[in-house]
């Protein structure tokens, strides 16, 4: 917050002396870059996902010979059943950035994830895109609601936030420091919210994959595209092995971080 207010006073006080020192037009040209630059800063905070300027933000861990699978927008009563079981079955353990709407709705899943050893993380309450650019107490209502909601679950307190869409809001830095929470964004994603195609999803994350790199999926439907989540399912196990086959190890995000 004290950044974002720094960044919008440096730049009216530049404008100003701009226009107050300088001669027209030089000056407006002068002032106008100014405040070009000190919005594209802000933005440049807000849209870009691994972005630090407003919370610092983990989306890869340099030096690790792992990475780290994510999904997010469920827990989804149809599709997270079956990513458990590949899990499961490729003995690969991962995280879930659920939704609390989504969370409240489907508690005995929620403990299911829980306690096949994978991680629960807060993806908001309600998902909506302008949560994303609520003020402070917006902000801690949506991260606050989802925590109380996997704490009363599963009697752990999320220790990671994934901002929906991956946009970051000026307060953030705040709510999740409140909250002794962090931020996390992503190496490389599948698209796979987007595209039916589990061929295209698998190979594009095998191939772009790096070292440490936090890789995002999704489990729940329907939030950010298509309601069917079929594609994932299939790409998952071609994902996994993969992955292995370069020679990287998988880690659940807290064991990655550490
Ligand atoms: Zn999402």
């Amino acid at each position: 917050m004290a950044k974002a207010f720094a960044i919008k006073i440096l730049a009216a006080l530049g404008v100003l002396a701009a226009l107050w020192l300088g001669d027209a037009p030089t000056s407006w040209w002068i002032a106008g870059l100014i405040a070009l630059s000190a919005i594209s800063l802000i933005a440049w905070g807000v849209f870009d996902v691994n972005s630090s300027l407003w919370a610092p933000t983990l989306w890869h861990v340099p030096g690790v010979n792992a990475v780290s699978l994510t999904f997010d927008d469920g827990p989804d009563p149809e599709f997270t059943p079956r990513v458990l079981e590949i899990l499961a079955r490729k003995k690969v353990t991962a995280t879930f950035f659920v939704v609390g709407e989504r969370a409240r709705a489907n508690q005995a899943l929620l403990r299911e994830i829980d306690h096949q050893g994978h991680m629960i993380g807060n993806h908001s309450f309600s998902h909506a895109w302008n949560i994303n650019f609520a003020l402070h107490a917006g902000l801690t209502r949506e991260i606050n609601g989802c925590n109380a909601i996997i704490e009363a679950a599963i009697g752990k307190r999320p220790q990671f936030y994934r901002a929906p869409f991956g946009f970051k809001n000026p307060a953030l830095g705040d709510v999740l420091a409140k909250q002794a929470m962090t931020c996390v964004g992503w190496q490389v994603r599948g698209f796979d919210a987007v595209r039916s195609n589990a061929n295209t999803i698998a190979r594009r994350l095998v191939l772009k994959a790096k070292a440490g790199g936090i890789l995002l999926l999704h489990d729940g439907s329907g939030l950010q595209g298509t309601q069917d989540r079929s594609a994932t399912l299939e790409a998952l196990p071609v994902i996994i092995d993969g992955l292995r086959a370069r020679g990287f190890e998988f880690k659940r995000l807290d064991e990655l971080a550490r």
